[in-house]
């Protein structure tokens, strides 16, 4: 098969496109290398069933005519990175939002099946009741700096259900939670590659927060096997899920985990939120996805635990 993937110089896409290619599909990958990078395909560059073009998805014209043939198409480009998203809000919103509607009409317009990756951001943190105008509990509130992205996905996700209600187009949607892997990089905050860079250099491993709050992380090889799984299932289409790993560990305990398994001279060292990100900045305690629905519609189980990928 054609596949079309967007963002696939990334992260997670980067994983997605060796996959694809591993399994016989032409692969056809369009994305602007601002964060991602050829270096995470350099591998498979060469490949001759691989087409990758340096460009927009929000370019219209050239997404259209670059994924003509393609069956299936998973869009991954987004701003993402929780630096990138505090600092460029209106870029954020623009990206993701237009980037998303792009590739619905696109899909829309070649017949083809699409999974939108979107994010664990958008359960927000709805915890206190009645719901007060001012309050930055939410991820509602317009005044909390992680707003844009966590906003922007859940219009992305509106947006994929009524492509599938309106116009009958096959799409779902993925709620990706933390994923980690090769070829993740620090650069934009994410923690598990700090945490190894500092503890690998014997520099303070920094932990923002009380460090109690705790994460699920899921290994990027099962976050794409769920992808590829919910894309081959039919009655997929329509519904929103939750992809990742259900086991949490608190931030604390992982940093104390990677100086074990590095063996480590790094101290750990707590650093107040807002010196990491500004005054505003607020975090989710506990961040962890009911896998239930994936595992009901696919037979989807992560096959990896932290350890198996932190080594
Ligand atoms: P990434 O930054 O490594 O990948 C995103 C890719 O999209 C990059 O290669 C980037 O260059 C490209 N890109 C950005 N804007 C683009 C544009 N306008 N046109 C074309 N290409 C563009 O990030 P990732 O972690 O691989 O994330 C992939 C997707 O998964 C994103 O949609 C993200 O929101 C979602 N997600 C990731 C995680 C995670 O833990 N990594 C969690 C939740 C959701």
């Amino acid at each position: 098969m054609k596949i079309f993937v967007t963002g696939g110089a990334g992260f997670i896409g980067s994983h997605l496109v060796r996959k694809l290619l591993r399994e016989g599909n032409e692969v056809v990958v369009l994305d602007n290398l601002s964060t991602g990078s050829l270096d995470n395909i350099a591998d498979v560059l060469d490949n001759p069933a691989l087409y990758f073009t340096e460009g927009d998805v929000c370019d219209k014209n050239l997404t259209l005519k670059l994924s003509s043939g393609c069956g299936q198409m998973y869009h991954l480009a987004a701003a993402v990175g929780v630096k990138l998203i505090i600092d460029r809000p209106i870029h954020t919103i623009k990206t993701n939002i237009y980037g998303s509607e792009v590739m619905l009409e696109t899909a829309h317009q070649h017949g083809a099946k699409l999974l939108i990756a979107s994010t664990s951001e958008v359960y927000g943190k709805t915890e206190k009741v009645p719901f007060c105008e001012d309050d930055d509990t939410i991820y509602g509130s317009t005044t909390h700096p992680r707003w844009a992205y966590a906003c922007s996905k859940a219009v992305d996700e509106f947006l994929s259900l009524a492509y599938y209600r309106q116009k009958g187009l096959k799409v779902l949607v993925g709620r990706f939670f933390n994923t980690i892997g090769p070829g993740q990089t620090g650069r934009y905050g994410m923690v598990v590659p700090r945490f190894i860079d500092a503890a690998l250099k014997d520099e303070p491993i920094k932990v923002y927060g009380s460090g109690e709050q705790s994460r699920c992380f899921g290994a990027v090889w099962d976050v794409i096997r769920a992808a590829d799984m919910l894309m081959s299932t039919e009655d997929a289409f329509g519904g929103v899920y939750n992809i990742g790993n259900d086991k949490p560990i608190s931030i604390m305990k992982l940093a104390e985990r990677i100086v074990e398994l590095t063996g480590s001279k790094s101290e750990i060292v707590l650093v107040p939120y807002e010196k990491a990100y500004g005054k505003d900045f607020d975090d989710m305690m506990v961040r962890q996805p009911s896998l239930e629905k994936v595992r009901e519609k696919t037979g989807f189980k992560p096959a990896y635990s932290l350890d198996m990928i932190l080594q």
